[in-house]
This record gives structure tokens, sequence and C-alpha cells, in this order.
């Protein structure tokens, strides 16, 4: 209790002061509100402090009153068997019904999704189309508990006989103990809220009406009242409900850009919620009341309300706990709290003479207009998933590394809402502070591919640079380090000089001083001749236009200029598959160090040259094939943002592919060579971020599991924190290593021969710390075929040391 806390005696007599007194809310009750769905602090029917722990009163208090800093929990076994049963109805209301039907059972979890959720999970989550009835109007899902699985499913039965009784169904049920697919089937319910978010068109799912619980016998009428309200609005919404303990989450579809819509917020909320209590329900019990909902607190139960403020007042005199919600004065009504989401109105028009002056917001580079991307930015509704730290998700690294909310995802979404809405000014985008923030994005597409609205994080912060970039020019340091193809040109007219340098301590300093690449950073060694070179040399540009499957090699700059055992590598095994392998000469890096740095305009000019040379391959029936991971991404994801109304950018993107995702699908069917040799060896993998983000899937691990005699781990460490050029600057770079320490420590591990991974820039993190080298898996199963000569076995070699320790 509060008394055992040392210190806080005066606070324990001012709260029993405070909750002792009787007050004019007596006429509030939430006795018969089950205690953990009681909203705000548990104050309800003139309870005093005396006996009760500090724990009832800090639990629920969203962060108004103190902070948590240690918490003892009880656990309970999991049950030894877990399954489920989905059941499809033809009408809403019958699924509700057949909850009531079904409570008696002891159900561990039962999930209500309307028809709208039900859609989208089949369109979002294939594997679950053949559990869902394509024409059913709700789904039950109901799952049950117990250590032995035939008890387990004699309940199911019995219960999906009950719900059944009255025969509303759209299909047969589905009952299933397998935990594979139990865990699928929840993945459903999970998923397919969060992704409502990524329905097209202005009208969005609005959480105002969310999270209401009334008894729940009385749930199928809260549906039909919840219904009729909506139908009277002119308004539909998205119906989630968890039934058996009558927990409703209703999420109306509006334009917040349509006043008509802005104006019907507070009244739709009012009459539901009402409708709620007036069922003898509550709001707000299972999320918090937060910014959306505290103004009801105070709108139906003002003078309760009032009291709570005076506990609050008590621990938080000063109104630094999270202020503006439950014990604070709150709004009035919802109105207060909307975010803003049009575009300004337009300016008067210029009377003669008069200039215009700072009006442009911004000129989008990669969006058609301001408008469309103010709506990539609403997208974001601010759910939070990428500050969640989740087993299997790798958003967003970096904010995880600093776990700061400028750094997250949705910062960068909602300071550009900001300042295109007029909320911020425009100058906001041109400052070099926010430009700091903009840089807390490394590009890695993790949070495009893992978050449940698809919020194009990326684009959006590449929107911005692009602007800061138009108003102040490159930074110089960053002009360099977005071309790295230029130092590489320049070192190799000295190629002997400038790998002793990249060798050097002192070169490595003054290197430092003059571009900014972090002296301790491995970087790799020049190749004495590039690889494009080569090429032309062996007549690899040559267009061979008999043969029936063709690729054309885009190389770009590591295996050009420093890794040409790779280039060569990939040209073998190419061959040995029974390919014709082209090379064209005249290719220009694919620009992706350009497209991060917000360098547009010249990433757009090198994106032309390289659609116009490989559109023409293309034409001819080539595919183009890349061995670095950002280059792919770049091609197949950046070149058609970067270049919109060309068709030969989509025809380029759709057509290029990562050459272990292309080997991949040859062995898929049944084309690809296995005549490997023995590989005794133990490696450790690791996925690009940029091949994660590529539609084709990761394949590099499984094809190096055909070798005969290798075992592949995967390493599972997120992103190796190189991010292409972020690694390596100096101001990065100890960041970058912090990212990369638990990849990093798996190369080291013992019975670990070495690293493989596609990525130029991972392979140097993974080489960071000790001697065993990191292979491109091209290059492995090359060795494995015997393809090409290798000078000694590529997984044998000494990575060079560090030059700067
Ligand atoms: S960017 Fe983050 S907060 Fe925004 S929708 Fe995605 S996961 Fe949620
Ligand atoms: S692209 Fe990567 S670094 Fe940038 S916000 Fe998304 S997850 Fe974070």
């Amino acid at each position: 209790s509060l008394e055992a806390v040392s210190g806080v005696d005066d606070l324990s007599r001012r709260l029993q002061h405070v909750l002792g007194a009787r007050s004019d809310d007596t006429d509030v009750s939430f006795s018969h509100i089950p205690r953990s769905l009681r909203p705000g602090y548990c104050l309800a029917d003139g309870d005093t402090f005396d006996g009760a722990s500090l724990a009832d009163l800090i639990v629920g208090s969203e962060g108004t009153l103190g902070l948590v800093t240690e918490v003892r929990l009880r656990t309970f076994p999991v049950p030894a068997s877990v399954g489920v049963a989905l059941i499809s109805f033809n009408r809403l209301r019958d699924a509700a019904a057949a909850v009531q039907r079904i409570r008696e059972y002891s159900i561990s979890a039962c999930d209500l999704l309307d028809r709208r959720l039900l859609t989208l999970a089949q369109e979002t989550t294939p594997e679950l189309s053949h559990w869902v009835e394509p024409h059913a109007e709700a789904l039950l899902l109901v799952e049950v508990a117990g250590d032995a699985s035939s008890d387990v499913r004699e309940q199911l039965e019995r219960l999906v006989r009950k719900a059944t009784r009255k025969d509303h169904l759209a299909g047969p049920p589905r009952l299933t103990l397998e935990p594979d697919e139990v865990a699928l089937a929840w993945k459903l319910a999970k998923r397919v809220v969060p992704r409502l978010m990524r329905l097209r068109g202005k009208a969005r799912p609005i959480p105002f009406m969310e999270d209401v619980w009334v008894p729940p016998e009385k749930l199928p009428v809260l549906i039909e009242r919840a219904q009729k309200i909506l139908r009277d609005a002119g308004v539909v919404a998205s119906v989630y409900a968890h039934a058996a303990h009558g927990e409703l989450h209703l999420r109306p579809l509006l334009d917040l850009s349509d006043p008509n819509h802005q104006r019907l917020l507070p009244s739709l909320a009012e009459d539901y919620f009402d409708c709620a209590v007036e069922l003898g329900g509550m709001v707000s019990v299972e999320h918090a009341w937060g910014l959306s909902r505290s103004w009801y607190l105070r709108h139906r139960f003002g003078a309760w309300h009032a009291r709570v403020c005076e506990v609050k007042r008590v621990f938080d005199p000063q109104r630094i706990l999270n202020p503006g919600r439950l014990g604070d004065p709150l709004p009035p009504s919802l109105g207060e709290n909307i975010r803003r989401v049009s575009l300004p109105a337009p300016q008067l028009p210029l009377e003669d003479g008069e200039e215009e002056v700072g009006t442009t917001v911004i000129d989008p580079q990669l969006s058609e207009s301001v408008e469309s991307l103010l709506g990539f930015t609403r997208q974001c509704n601010g759910c939070a998933h990428c500050r969640v730290d989740e087993a299997g998700w790798r958003m967003c690294p970096l904010f995880h590394g600093r776990p700061r909310e400028e750094a997250s995802p949705r910062a960068k979404a909602n300071l550009l809402r900001a300042v295109l809405t007029g909320e911020l000014p425009p100058e906001t985008l041109r400052s070099d502070e926010t430009r700091e923030i903009a840089d807390l994005c490394f590009h890695c597409h993790q949070c495009r591919i893992e978050c449940p609205t698809e919020v194009d994080v990326p684009r959006i912060v590449t929107e911005w640079k692009a602007a800061h970039v138009a108003a102040n020019g490159m930074r110089l340091r960053d002009w360099w380090l977005a071309q790295p193809e230029r130092y590489a040109r320049l070192g190799q007219r000295w190629v002997g000089l400038a790998n002793l340098i990249l060798q050097n301590r002192q070169a490595r300093w003054l290197l430092e001083r003059l571009t900014g690449i972090a002296a301790g950073r491995k970087l790799p060694r020049l190749a004495p001749l590039p690889f494009l070179k080569i090429a032309q040399r062996q007549r690899l540009g040559r267009a061979d236009r008999g043969a029936q499957r063709k690729v054309a090699y885009f190389v770009d700059v590591y295996a050009n200029w420093f890794d040409v055992e790779l280039a060569q590598a990939t040209v073998a095994v190419l061959r040995h598959n029974g390919f014709s392998v082209l090379v064209p000469s005249n290719q220009q890096p694919s620009g992706m160090p350009l497209v991060v740095a917000g360098s547009v305009d010249v990433a757009r000019k090198e994106a032309i040259k390289n659609v116009r040379l490989f559109a023409e391959l293309v034409r001819q029936g080539y595919r183009i094939v890349t061995t670095e991971p950002s280059a792919a991404l770049c091609i197949a994801h950046e070149y058609p943002r970067l270049l919109p109304d060309d068709d030969e950018a989509r025809l380029v993107a759709q057509h290029t592919w990562d050459a272990g995702s292309l080997l991949w699908q040859e062995h898929l069917q049944g084309r690809l060579e296995l005549d490997f040799r023995p590989v005794h060896a133990r490696l450790v993998y690791h996925t690009p971020c940029h091949l994660r983000a590529l539609p084709g899937g990761v394949p590099g691990q499984r094809l190096l599991e055909l070798v005969p005699g290798l075992r592949v781990s995967d390493a599972e460490a997120g992103c190796s924190g190189m991010a292409g050029m972020y690694g390596v600057k100096r101001e990065h770079y100890r960041n970058s290593l912090r990212l990369g320490l638990e990849l990093i420590a798996s190369v080291g591990s013992q019975e670990i021969h070495g690293g493989t991974t596609e990525c130029s820039a991972c392979k140097l993190q993974m080489e960071h710390r000790g001697e065993k080298p990191t292979v491109h898996p091209i290059k492995i199963l090359a060795w494995a075929y015997e393809a090409m000569h290798f000078e000694d076995n590529p997984l044998s070699r000494v990575s060079q040391p560090l030059t700067v320790t």
C-alpha cells in the first residue's frame, strides 16, 4: 500500500483526505463494472484509500500519477492444448446472438469480425482465405484451452453445435487444434484491424468510437443501436468485438478533410457512448482514455471527474505526468484534439505589383502533387507499432538504437503533415535543425514493409530531404558520400597508392577530416581494374540474340570497383546454369546513395540513363540481374517513383532481379544445376534490409543450403546498422557499430567459419571486428560449382585488419 512506501506519509494523508471526503458524485456508481474495466483511477462508489493498494490506483492511470519502475507479475502455466473454431455467419446480429448461447462454456477468447475486416483479411493474408467463407457477413473466432486435447476438441464441438443451432451460417464451421493453424487464426485478428488503414480513398477508419464495454448479454443490443446511429448519419464502419467479454471496437470511415464529416464526430461519439452507459456499460475499458475519449469523462461524469482531478493534484501538483488526459482539466469536446489533415486554404489573389513570398511549402519530387504527398503522411495513424520492439520485426533500427520520438518513423510523417497542413511554417523543412531529424532515417525501408498501414516513410523523408537540398544545396560532405564511384574512379588512377592510403592510420585520419569517412571503418580495397573494363575486354557486352534464357548484369559500384571476383562469380554461376550473360559497359551506378541524401535531381538523371539502356534490353528478352540489394531496390522501387510517367522505368523495374532470387526461381522450376562439390563450413547468414524490402523474398540462405556439407544459420540480428553510407560517416560510425553489435558477435562465435550476406555494406560490418571473412552467397555457389578459377577458397581468407582501432 502507499503507506508502506517510505517518504510518502504526507502524500498518503492528503490522498485519504481527498478520498474520504464525500462529494456529490455519489450518484455515479461503477460497482457493477468488473474492477479491471472501471475507468481511470479506481475511486468509484466513494472508495476510501484505506486498504486500497497502490497498484489498484496506478493500474489504469495512464501514466498520469507516477512512473512504474518495478513490477512483480504472477504467472500461470501455459495450457497444454489450445483449439479454435471459426464460424462464419450470414448476418452480423446472428453472430452476436450466437455468442450469448456459448458463453456458458469456458471460452478463453471469442472475437467477432465483420465483413469489411474479413474482406481485408482475405486480401492481406492469402493463407487464411480458405478459412473464411467468401460471402460471410461476420466471423466468430472462438478459442478453448485445456490440459487435454480430447477435452478441448469436445468442448469446441459442443459449443460449435450450440452456436450454429439456428442455422444462419455462411458455410461449415472450421475447427483446429494444430498449433500453427491456431497461431494463424489469431494472426488474422491481430493483423487485420491495423490494416484497415490500408483502405484506399480519403475516408479513413477513425478510432473515436473505440473501446466500449457493455455487460456481454447486452452486446447484440449495443451493436444494433450503434448500427442505427451510424445509418442515420450515413456513415459506414467496421466492427470488431471481443464478444465474450462484451467489448466493442467500432471504426467509422470518415474523411476528416471534409468539414461535414468533422462535424459528425462529436455527436456520433456522444450518442454511442451514452447508449453504452445506459446499457450499464462503460467507455475506455481496454485501452486508455487518451486524447480521443477523455472529454467524455468530464462530459458524462463531471462531479466524479473533479475528484479524479483532485487525486491527480495530490500526486502531480505541477501537472508533469502525461498532461491533458484523465485527471487534468479536459477539452470540452472531441473536436478539440483533431489533427489537421487538409491543405491550408488558398491564398487571396495577389494585388498588382505584389510578389508571392514563401508560400510554396514543397515542390514534390516523388509524388504527383502536394495533396497526394499529404495523403502519404495521413496514412500514419500514430499507432506506434514502429516504436515497439517485437520478435521478427526490424522497424525501426534507428529508433531502437536511439529511442527518442524524433527518431521514430511516425515522427517523420507527423512533421511533414504538420508542415503541409500549415500547423508548422514552411521554413521548417528548410532548416538544418529539422534536417537532422530527417537524417534520423537511413532509408532501410523496414517501416514501409512492416507498418500495419504501409506508411511510405522513406518516400516522405526523401521528399523532405529534397526540399532541404532545393533550398540549401547539397552539403559538401553529403555530395561526396552520395557518389562513392567518384572516390573509386579517382583512386583507380593510382590504385596502388590509393590502397596504401586506405590502410594507413595518418592518411585515414586526414581522409576523415576531409570527407567525413570514419577513420575506424574498414574499407574495401580497390581492384586493379574495374569489372566493366574487364567485361569489355572479354566481350561480355555483346548481345546473344539467339539465346533463350538471357540476363543483363547490373554491376553497380561495389562489384565493379572493389570486388571484381564477385562480378566474375556472378557471370560464371549464371552461365553454369545456362544463361547467356550480357554486361552493358555504359551502365551507371544505381544512384541509391543520391536518393538517400535527397539529391533527387541528380539521381533522376542517372536513373534515366540506366532506364533507357536496360529497357531496350528487356524488350529484347533480357532479365536484369544484380548482386547488390540496394541496386535492386533502387531500380525496382525508386526508379518508378523518380520517373512516375515513364513506362520504361516501370518495365525495367518489373524485370529486375536480385541474383539469388532469380536462381531460387530456377531451382523451384527444377532448372538449377545441383552439381556442387561439398563445402564443409558453418556460416552465419545475414538478410540485408534492402533485400527484405524487395518482393522476391530472401532465398540466399536456402540456396546455400543446397550445397552439401555447408551449414548456414540465420543471424536473426536485425539491421546490420550500416545502411549503405550511414555507417561509413564519421558522425554515425559509433551508433552504427552499436546497432550491429549482435550481428558482429554472431560472426565471431567460435563454431562459425565466417559470414555470408548479399550486401556489400553489411559485409563491412560483419567483418569489422575479426578476421573471419564474410562472403557473398553467389561467390560460394561459384566455388561449390567450381565454375571459375579462384586463387584460394574464399571462405578460408583472412579479413583485413582494422586500420584505426
Ligand atoms: S508509421 Fe508507425 S505510427 Fe504510423 S501507422 Fe506506421 S507503425 Fe503506426
Ligand atoms: S526507413 Fe528505416 S530508418 Fe527510416 S524510418 Fe523507416 S525503419 Fe526507420
